[in-house]
């Protein structure tokens, strides 16, 4: 009865109002002698008893009985929503199967979702657009765009960065600065999105897939070696190896680099996922010939929408800025000798960049400490394992991963992405191999050993809501359901 919106039935029609005024919900719920829910009642109810002769220490039992809608315990968000919208009401009893209230409904807190990897700006961003507003820089390119390479530089310790208007863009860039042409092969981590390698096709060239290893969920070094091996005796290497990241964790970039430079291949590091973490202490994404990153929406840091291309060769990232404005040479007139991109940053966007640049640090412990909470709470969750953090890494656990032991969980990860999506919890599952997609049907496929692990990982694998700016109680939120279902 203590609760701010319940009210006894004996009670006066002047504490009905003053109840209804302290509570805020413009509903109060009427509990008769028993404890059971008699009604409910807005304000609209206690000004028709007024206008109706009514005095204000008239009891509101005198109020026409009307059984309220109510919802049974344990219903979902999506079904709860849906009966509110039935019966038009914005608030709904929930109530134990004696009609006691356990609690009361509200459509705008019900409806609230949490999503996977939301974007969560600082405090800076808008005084660097402002001032690309103030000094009408509102082109690609500019001092916002000169800046965040310089800033990037610093922060990862690189030589030179390209901004570019997307991860794919910058990947894009790399295709084209590593020479790759029709008929060339490219080997690509197969357990990434679709992104990585896009622009081998671009390029007419051929993806082959490698697989992950269990101990860091990225590529492989024993099936790398294999492929290169075969790439070898064929008399037909790769020109490139793009290198995954996976949700923020850097692959064993040593191995790699080694089977890599044994056979003199370039390495593209594609961080878009990595930005902030480590490998054996340095920077991810700094590892390759060519390193890319990328600013979309959902990544650990936002533009909204963009990328950037790094290397410590800085004639390749000059023609990587040439490329991506045109292939305009240096004239007065326009002029041009080749085919490029307009795939330069926005000085705007650059400026959102500087801003979000300056909060990495704070959004990596953000993640990393949420990640500690997930897996502390829900260690007892039978089959849950987390996706591993070997000695040499330091992730940025851009998106806590998960998979559900098939053998031991009680709970199909199809099944639990759809009770955590009816309660607006929004989980994905690990993403589905390059080699598995039908795009690239036919594609060579070079598994870890016997089995594929990147298949396992699909088949058992779930993301979690991982955005650096969730409140404690939507985290608790999500603890709680998972322990209910799976536990
Ligand atoms: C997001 C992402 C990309 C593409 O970046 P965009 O900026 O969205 O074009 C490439 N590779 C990986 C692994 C990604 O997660």
């Amino acid at each position: 009865m203590n609760e701010r919106y319940c009210i006894a039935e004996t009670a006066s029609l002047h504490q009905a109002l003053e109840r209804l005024d302290q509570s805020g919900l413009g509903i109060l719920v009427i509990i008769d002698a028993e404890g059971r829910i008699a009604r409910t009642v807005t304000d609209g109810d206690l000004r028709r008893m007024i206008l109706q002769g009514a005095k204000l220490d008239d009891a509101i039992s005198a109020l026409p009985s009307r059984a309220p809608v109510t919802v049974p315990q344990g219903i979902s968000r999506s079904d709860a929503l849906e009966i509110m919208d039935a019966h038009q009401v914005n608030h709904l009893p929930v109530v134990d199967t004696q009609n006691r209230l356990i609690e009361l409904f509200d459509r705008k807190a019900l409806s609230k979702r949490i999503f996977l990897s939301p974007p969560h700006m600082g405090t800076m961003e808008r005084e660097f657009v402002e001032e690309a507003f103030t000094s009408n820089w509102i082109a690609p390119i500019g001092p916002n765009v000169d800046a965040f390479e310089r800033e990037m530089c610093d922060l990862i310790g690189v030589a030179s960065a390209a901004a570019v208007s997307s991860g794919s863009a910058a990947l894009h860039l790399a295709m084209r600065l590593l020479d790759v042409e029709r008929g060339d092969r490219v080997f690509c981590s197969s357990l990434t999105f679709v992104a990585s390698a896009s622009p081998i096709t671009y390029e007419n060239a051929e993806p082959v897939f490698i697989d992950s290893e269990p101990g860091s969920w990225n590529m492989s070094p024993r099936a790398l070696e294999r492929a290169l091996r075969d790439a070898k005796s064929e008399g037909k290497l790769p020109k490139a190896i793009v290198v995954v990241n996976l949700y923020g964790q850097s692959a064993d970039m040593d191995a790699i680099i080694d089977l890599a430079e044994a056979h003199g291949v370039p390495i593209v590091e594609d961080a878009a996922e990595s930005l902030g973490a480590r490998y054996k202490g340095r920077s991810s994404g700094t590892f390759g010939r060519l390193g890319v990153f990328s600013f979309n929406g959902n990544k650990i840091i936002t533009t909204s929408g963009g990328g950037m291309l790094v290397s410590d060769d800085e004639d390749l990232i000059a023609r990587a800025r040439f490329l991506s404005t045109q292939a305009r040479e240096p004239e007065i007139h326009y002029e041009h000798k080749e085919i490029g991109f307009n795939y330069r940053m926005s000085n705007i966007l650059a400026g959102v960049g500087r801003g979000q640049l300056k909060v990495l640090h704070d959004r990596v412990e953000a993640r990393r400490a949420l990640f500690e909470t997930y897996s502390r709470e829900l260690t007892d969750v039978p089959g849950l394992s987390w996706m591993p953090e070997p000695t040499w890494s330091y992730s940025n656990r851009w998106l806590t991963a998960c998979t559900f032991d098939p053998e031991v969980s009680r709970v199909e990860v199809p099944t639990l992405i759809k009770q955590l999506a009816d309660e607006f919890i929004e989980a994905r599952p690990i993403w589905k191999p390059l080699h598995l997609q039908p795009v690239f049907a036919g594609c060579t496929y070079y598994r870890h050993d016997k089995s594929s692990v990147a298949d396992q990982l699909f088949a058992n694998g779930l993301c979690l809501p991982s955005g650096s700016n969730m409140m404690p109680d939507e985290v608790s939120r999500i603890i709680d359901k998972i322990r209910l279902i799976a536990r």
